[in-house]
This record gives structure tokens, C-alpha cells and sequence, in this order.
């Protein structure tokens, strides 16, 4: 049995909607990539939400729909809103703070919602608040905890920064206690706060921190039965580079109609698409997908323009190794394993 994690490829034939429905939250984390200035600040009508996913839905492929914010639960037809994905053929997940406004979990069912994903940056409250607010933990595992008993495929996302590293390791008995099978950890984005500088010790880890640290979490985590993804940021040499916006479909759509392919654009407005009049109407101009096709010796472009403090190179210039496209995931777990 192989204790390595597998890279997961992009899936021909699959689609990933990542579905902003709203901007509004309750919450003020100190990470929060979210950007009114340019996402807008409306929350989209009951009409929008089913004209909007229709765009997106196609019954011969693979096709994921991810509700998210702001905090989505905020919105009070998101339960509509997993309906009518459901009647459409998405495979639905909705990502939420751990609040659970709305009453989701009676409004809906494990039936409609495929998954519900919580966000946790921490083991406890003492890593966990100041990251994400006061007295969050408490409610988040609470809500966890209900969620489990009701039925619902529960997930937990973790936003690894140079201020929770150290704790990940203790992620793994949390989440045997409260039954989680599925585990996430995320690289912070260097988006909407997290760029602005306002808190340099919620910053991205170095290269060497993460190798020494994520990989190692997994293991142990599936070694517990857990399926862990996160992402490979590193290419190894001689691994393929591939750009998800040549090669795959992802589509990230905000409340005010820019839909982009490449998440490290979403503070620009560069976005490929948009949506006006209930249509999706390509852009005109200069944008990410002129960026896409470009092949540089760091691997990723977008990484290389807006975080080149993240590459390392040699006495010549050369960089000591690609970044991969921050869409490329790699996967362990008691399934991957045996596989
Ligand atoms: S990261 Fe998510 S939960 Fe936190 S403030 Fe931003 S939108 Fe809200
Ligand atoms: S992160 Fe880089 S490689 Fe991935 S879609 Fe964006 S530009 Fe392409």
C-alpha cells in the first residue's frame, strides 16, 4: 500500500462552478480574499440564481456546483438555490463559515446537498479566533456536530497561514472526534486582505514549511481513514505543468456578473466572462485568458505577475522550480491509498 499521495489531473469532460451568490458576511477573517470593489456587493435574485445556473449546466459532463459567499447561508433562498441545481444535474456543495444561517439544515436535505464544507482554521478556539473571529470556533464545531447527526457528508476546509502551521497536526483527532471524513487544507491566496499587507503573520508559509509540514499531516490524517486533498503548488522535476484555464473548466462567478477561469485574477478585472442579460458573453480586450497560453520557466504566469516573492532561483536565474497551476490538487486517503 503506497503512502504517497496521488496527483489528481485535470478531468476532461468535468465542470467546476464556483458560485459567489452573495458578498455579505458576518464574519471579518483576517484572510478573507473577498473583494467588493470588485465582486460587487449585490446578492442575486431567486430569479438569477436559476437563469445564472442554467448557463453553466450541461447533462454530459461532470458538472460541480459550489455555493459560496460572503457567507451563503446568509442568502435565504440558498435552499431553492440547491434545489434547482440538483434538477439540473450539479453534484452540489456549499461552503459555509459554520454559522448556518436560515435554518439550512431543515430547509434542505443529504438528499439535495451532496456537501456541506465547514471552514476551520485551527484545532481550538485559541488558534482557530483570532483568525477568524471571537467565539467562531464554539459555533462552527456545534454546528459541525448537528450536521453529522443530521445525515449531511460533512467536510472541513483549513486555510494554512504561517499563524496556524504549527497546529494542523491536531486537526486530524478533531476530526475523528466529530466523524469528518473529508478534510481540505488550502494554500492562503494572496487576495482581497491577505494583498493588501494588513497582516503579515496571516501570510502565506515558505516553500519549506509547507513540504516539511502539509504532506506529512496528510499522511497521518489518512492513515486515520480521512481523505485529505490539498494542493501541490510545487512541481517535482520533470512533472507536467498544465494551466487549468487552457485544460480544464472552472468558472468562478461573482454577484456582479464577472465570471473568471484563474482564481489568483479575481482582483483584477480581467475576467474572461461575464454575465449580462442572463447571457455569458466572452470579454473583449486584454484579459486572463491572453495570459493562459504563455509558457515561462516558473510554471504558473499569474503566480509569476502577482506573487513573484513565492520563487526561488539559482546564481543564474534560474528558478529552483516550477509553481504549479493553484487549481492542481493532490489526494490521499484510505480509497487513494489502496488504489
Ligand atoms: S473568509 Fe469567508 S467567512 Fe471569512 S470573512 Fe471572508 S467570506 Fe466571511
Ligand atoms: S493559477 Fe496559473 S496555471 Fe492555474 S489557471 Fe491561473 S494562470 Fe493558469
Amino acid at each position: 500500500m503506497s503512502t504517497t499521495a496521488k496527483t489528481v489531473g485535470f478531468k476532461p469532460g468535468e465542470r467546476n462552478i464556483f458560485f459567489h451568490i452573495l458578498t455579505a458576511c458576518n464574519l471579518s477573517c483576517r484572510h478573507c480574499y473577498i473583494n467588493k470593489a470588485q465582486h460587487g456587493t449585490q446578492q442575486l435574485t431567486r430569479e438569477q440564481l436559476a437563469q445564472w445556473m442554467a448557463l453553466f449546466a450541461d447533462p454530459n459532463k461532470r458538472s460541480n456546483m459550489i455555493f459560496l459567499g460572503g457567507e451563503p447561508t446568509l442568502h435565504p433562498d440558498l435552499p431553492f438555490a440547491i434545489q434547482k441545481a440538483k434538477e439540473l444535474g450539479f453534484f452540489v456543495t456549499v461552503d459555509s463559515n459554520g454559522y448556518l444561517f436560515n435554518d439550512l439544515l431543515t430547509r434542505t436535505s443529504p438528499e439535495l446537498l451532496d456537501y456541506l464544507s465547514f471552514s476551520l482554521d485551527g484545532p481550538d478556539a485559541g488558534t482557530n479566533d483570532p483568525i477568524r473571529g471571537e467565539g467562531v470556533f464554539e459555533v462552527c464545531v456545534g454546528n459541525i456536530k448537528r450536521a453529522v447527526s443530521a445525515g449531511f457528508q460533512v467536510s472541513v476546509i483549513y486555510t494554512v497561514s504561517r499563524k496556524n502551521l504549527d497546529a494542523l497536526h491536531r486537526m486530524v483527532p478533531l476530526l475523528l472526534q466529530l466523524n469528518v471524513k473529508k478534510f481540505f487544507i488550502q494554500v492562503i491566496g494572496l487576495r482581497g486582505k491577505s494583498a493588501g499587507g494588513e497582516s503579515a503573520e496571516v501570510s502565506q508559509v515558505s516553500r519549506r514549511q509547507w513540504l516539511d509540514t502539509v504532506p506529512e499531516v496528510a499522511r497521518l490524517a489518512a492513515g486515520e481513514g480521512i481523505h485529505v486533498t490539498y494542493p501541490k503548488v510545487f512541481l517535482a522535476p520533470g512533472e507536467k505543468f498544465e494551466c487549468a484555464g487552457v485544460v480544464a473548466e472552472n468558472f468562478f462567478v461573482f454577484p456582479n456578473g464577472r465570471v473568471y477561469q484563474c482564481p489568483l485574477c479575481e482582483d483584477h478585472p480581467i475576467n474572461g466572462y461575464a454575465i449580462q442579460d442572463n447571457r455569458l458573453v466572452k470579454s473583449a480586450g486584454l484579459g486572463e485568458s491572453n495570459f493562459f497560453q504563455l509558457n515561462i520557466a516558473e510554471g504558473c504566469v499569474m503566480n509569476k505577475l502577482l506573487q513573484p516573492d513565492t520563487i526561488e532561483y539559482d546564481e543564474n536565474g534560474v528558478p529552483l522550480y516550477r509553481i504549479s497551476c493553484c487549481l492542481l490538487k493532490q489526494e490521499i486517503g484510505p480509497d487513494v491509498l489502496s488504489a
